[in-house]
């Protein structure tokens, strides 16, 4: 064994996964996480710990490993994370946990993800669920959203007795982990429903199709539902698009809706009844993380795909894993270019995408250099399908039937981050809803930090 490279982990074949939704990293077995676990070599300041937005005790965990006592480490993990199946498949490790491992400095740093997804998939496996609590305190908080930040609030509040009702907006629970991120890298039957459902086992009631806001207003849950505090973890689910002609023609999609319609609704299977315009030639609009996954998901459901990013690939917004699997799948990139125009045919569907060619120019505010427009560098990218992924805002519903919630001019719920406390008493809030379209362990940190505001906010009421 190399001590200073990572146990290799099993992914499909790239040919053989681009035809199918099934997951592509197959995760570490028993002896292979054993063996991987040995490389830690136990810090007695480790530094991954404080890497870790939801500090997970991760040389504990993975000692238990080496031990083979896989129960206690699920105990050790769970005492910090409900979502850990979730993170460890999600989570950009690369710059958290692993990026501050010490193994790190001269070889690879531990597989600290992929540990930790052995150890959830482990306790899935062999029914391992997290204690509940004996007693409740009898004081009743909602949330809003069950999404990580509110599944994490909730579970919390639910462990210290608290008796939670999160109000989901949707027919299923998980937020962007159920609708947003595709199959083949987070599996729902198995991996995010379980995790959901052991949520539930703490006590925590999820009651769906509730939109906040329509279906009833944060003012009534207080005044007439008897609930004593609120946690708001409604995400950032508004897309923004280009504004430019041809926009509103049909076959444009926003990266949402695509994938809402593959991953909640099932669109890529024949047995469900919500199909989707998947299109021959698709054109994925924009370099993140969410364009990987649409992309990627228009590929496995039969197009050709490119990718039309303006800037270069060295500024490319995904993580470099995503960028990696997307070429070996066969996507194709289209750099430095950007849409003008979506040409449309007589019935007003896509056919053909105007593009510009684009060159760096100085860095901007972001300090990343600007993309500037070649001039007379137009070409027609022959698509019939579009994919607009240019990134999400918080949907203003809840702030605009709520008395009293500030939020800034980004249309995000202005909240303490040590506390969730919003300028509404009792209203806490966390999540992609406040900081915006972040990442799934940031939202995990601020649904622990609501549910520390509220403790500390109900204990001191009475
Ligand atoms: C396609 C995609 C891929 C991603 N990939 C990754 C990744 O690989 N790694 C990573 O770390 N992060 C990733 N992210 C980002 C990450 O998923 C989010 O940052 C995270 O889910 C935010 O959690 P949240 O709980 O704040 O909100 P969400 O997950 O958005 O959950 C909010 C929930 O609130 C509900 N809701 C909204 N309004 C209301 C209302 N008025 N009433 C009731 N319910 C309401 C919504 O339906 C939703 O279920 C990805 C995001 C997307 C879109």
């Amino acid at each position: 064994m190399d001590v200073l490279k990572k146990v290799p982990v099993r992914e499909q074949d790239p040919k053989v996964r681009a035809t199918n939704f099934e997951e592509v990293c197959l995760g570490y077995n028993e002896e292979e996480a054993m063996e991987e676990a040995t490389r830690c070599i136990q810090c007695k300041n480790p530094k991954c710990v404080v890497g870790c937005p939801v500090s997970i005790n991760i040389p504990g965990f993975i000692q238990k490993v080496v031990e083979g006592n896989h129960e206690e480490a699920a105990k050790i993990i769970a005492e910090s994370s409900a979502l850990p199946a979730v993170c460890g498949r999600v989570c950009p490790q690369e710059s958290q946990c692993e990026g501050v491992c010490i193994r790190g400095i001269k070889g690879e740093p531990v597989s600290i993800g992929k540990l930790e997804r052995f150890v959830a998939d482990w306790s899935r496996e062999n029914g391992f669920v997290p204690a509940a609590p004996e007693t409740t305190n009898g004081k009743k908080v909602a949330v809003i959203g069950s999404g990580p930040a509110g599944l994490t609030c909730a579970g919390d509040l639910a462990k210290m007795g608290y008796e939670v009702t999160i109000f989901e907006a949707l027919h299923e629970p998980g937020g962007v982990l159920t609708y947003g991120i595709p199959e083949f890298r987070l599996p729902k039957e198995t991996v995010v429903k379980t995790e959901i459902d052991n949520v539930r086992k703490l006590g925590v009631k999820i009651e769906t199709n509730v939109i906040i806001g329509k279906s009833v207003t944060i003012d009534e849950l207080f005044e007439e539902e008897g609930f004593q505090a609120v946690f708001i973890g409604s995400g950032a689910g508004l897309p923004m698009f280009m504004g430019i002609p041809g926009e509103n023609a049909n076959g444009v999609f926003s990266a949402n809706e695509y994938l809402t319609r593959s991953n909640l609704m099932k669109a890529f299977r024949s047995d469900y009844d919500t199909p989707i315009a998947a299109g021959n030639k698709v054109a994925v609009v924009g370099g993140g993380n969410v364009a990987m996954d649409a992309a990627r998901t228009a590929l496995r459901l039969g197009a050709t795909v490119y990718v039309v990013y303006r800037r270069s690939e060295a500024e490319l917004p995904a993580r470099v894993e995503e960028v990696h699997h997307a070429k070996e799948e066969g996507i194709i990139f289209n750099l430095l270019s950007n849409p003008v125009e979506i040409l449309t045919d007589e019935k007003g569907w896509v056919n053909g995408m105007k593009c510009v060619k684009m060159e760096l120019g100085e860095p901007d505010a972001s300090g990343r250099r600007r993309p500037v427009e070649i001039e007379g560098s137009e070409f027609v990218l022959d698509v019939d399908t579009v994919i607009m992924s240019l990134g999400t805002s918080p949907n203003p519903l809840i702030s605009n039937t709520t008395k009293g919630l500030d939020i800034n001019k980004r249309k995000c719920i202005i909240a303490d981050d040590s506390n969730g406390q919003t300028s509404r008493e009792g209203v806490f809030a966390g999540g992609d809803a406040v900081s915006g379209a972040a990442t799934v362990i940031l939202a995990m940190e601020a649904g622990r930090a609501g549910a520390k505001g509220i403790d500390e906010y109900l204990s001191n009421k009475n």
